[in-house]
Parts: structure tokens; sequence; C-alpha cells
């Protein structure tokens, strides 16, 4: 199943999509009252009526996360291009729900900041409130599905103020999306891959992640209550680099779909 968050009469809904004659639509799905948004989207009623073509739709953030917990150094070769060790545990941190981006959204360079990076990651998407996981449990239900995350970065300013809050926390510094996918499996191994202008920069795997989806969702739960649509980014693969204005960053996860988003200076 994938899901999107879209524009219709000037409100934003939850859309599932669907191929119909070999062209991609969405289909509003009706939540009810707000907390419909804790249970499983399958579960939800449709409306067929009002199917609208995906590539005619603006599509907005597909979640509405009460926190995003980023993983840092989960990829062996981008912990040693920045000259990190390699991590003895899941290194969280998080970004602000402000910090948010849709696709075919600016990322904005604040003017504070002379070198902006693009982070292209998997981003697991909790479909079930979740906290302290048993031992032994699978962490799988608690999932909802698996979007593609830019965890745009401030590098210049990371290091000097000796935690990460400013130089992850911008506003447009998470852009997510275009769809949330429960059709992929990581623990398998999916492609992730970032380009600027179309030049690849980064090409990952999930299967190369130090900490499995297992380790890192486990890790963070133990701290705080995951709720349904928070998100949980993975870990950036080697071949970080900055963007400056007129750039276009694409990140792409296998299965899932290319995230899409222009740069232009504050
Ligand atoms: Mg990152």
């Amino acid at each position: 199943m994938k899901y999107c968050r879209f524009k219709i009469d000037g409100r934003a809904e939850y859309g599932l999509i669907e191929a119909f004659a070999g062209k991609d639509e969405i289909t509003r799905l009706l939540l009810r009252h707000p907390e419909d948004e804790s249970r499983e989207f399958e579960d939800l009623p449709t409306k067929r009526m009002q199917r609208l073509p995906l590539n005619e739709a603006t599509l907005l953030a597909p979640v509405r996360p009460s926190k995003i917990v980023c993983v840092g150094r989960n990829y062996r070769e981008h912990a040693a291009e920045l000259g990190n060790e390699i991590p003895a545990e899941p290194l969280i941190f998080l970004k602000p729900p402000s910090s948010l981006l849709a696709t075919e959204q600016p990322i904005r360079r604040p003017k504070v900041s002379q070198r902006v990076d693009y982070e292209g990651e998997l981003a697991v998407v909790m479909g079930r409130t979740c906290h302290q996981i048993g031992a032994g449990e699978d962490v799988r239900p608690y999932i909802l599905g698996y979007t593609c995350l830019n965890d745009v970065t401030a590098r210049d300013l990371q290091k000097p103020d000796g935690q990460w809050t400013r130089a992850k926390g911008f506003d447009t510094f998470c852009p997510v999306g275009p769809v949330v996918t429960n059709e992929i499996d990581p623990w398998a191994g999916v492609g992730v891959e970032t380009r600027v202008d179309g030049s690849i920069r980064q090409q990952g795997n999930t299967r190369d992640f130090i900490f499995s989806l297992d380790i890192i969702i486990r890790y963070i739960a133990e701290v705080m209550t995951l709720l349904p649509g928070d998100l949980i980014a993975t870990g950036t693969p080697q071949g970080v680099g900055p963007v400056v204005a007129g750039q276009m960053v694409e990140v792409s996860v296998e299965g899932i779909g290319t995230l899409r988003n222009s740069v232009i200076d504050e």
C-alpha cells in the first residue's frame, strides 16, 4: 500500500495511491476523527468517487510526526568520511517538526551558515504507539511504512555548537516524502541514492546499516514513547556534500520514489 497527504478543496487530506489503467491515482481516505490517525490506514473507509491523478496533486509532507528521531553515523563509510569513530551504540538526535518540508518545495539556506549539506536517508513511519518493546517482540508490527528523508544539515554549525539542534533544526531542513509505502523490506536491503542536479552523490544500501532497524527502534523506544506518524531517519550513506542556491536535490529510495527539492538562499 502507498499513501500520501495532499491538498484537495483547500484542505490537507490523506490519500491511498493505486494504479488505474497504468496511471497512479490518489483516492482520498476519510479520517473521521483526528484519533483515527492512530489506526492502520488499511482499516479506514475510502471514498472511491474522489480520485485524483497523482501527477496533478499538490503533495504535502506525508506524515505529521510529534517528533523526528534521527540516527547519526549508521553507515561505516559515512562515519569515516567525517573523521568519526564507528559508534558503539546508536547515536540519536531530534529534528523539530517545524523543519518538515514537502517534495517539490524549496530548502532555504539560512544566512548564518556557509555550508548546507544534503543527507539522503530512508525514514521509518511509526504506525502504532511504541514504548519499551519486550525482549523477543517483533518491531515490524509497529511500523506503518517507509519514506524518503533528507536530513539537511548546516555542517559549519554542527561542530562548533557541540550539539546539533541548530545545525539540523532550521525550517525546511527536513524534506520528507513523496509517499509512505509498506511495500519494501529494508531488512532485505533497499538502495538509497542522492543526486544533485542529476549527478549521483550518494549510493548506499540498508543492508550496510551498522545498527539494524530492530536495534534502532528498540533503543529509541527505551527512551521515549513513539507515536503513530513519528519519523525515524536511519542515517545517511557516504558522499555527503554541500548544496547552493539554484541546485536541485533528489533523494530516491528503491521502491518508494523520489523526494525532490530545489535550494534557495534565505
Ligand atoms: Mg543524517
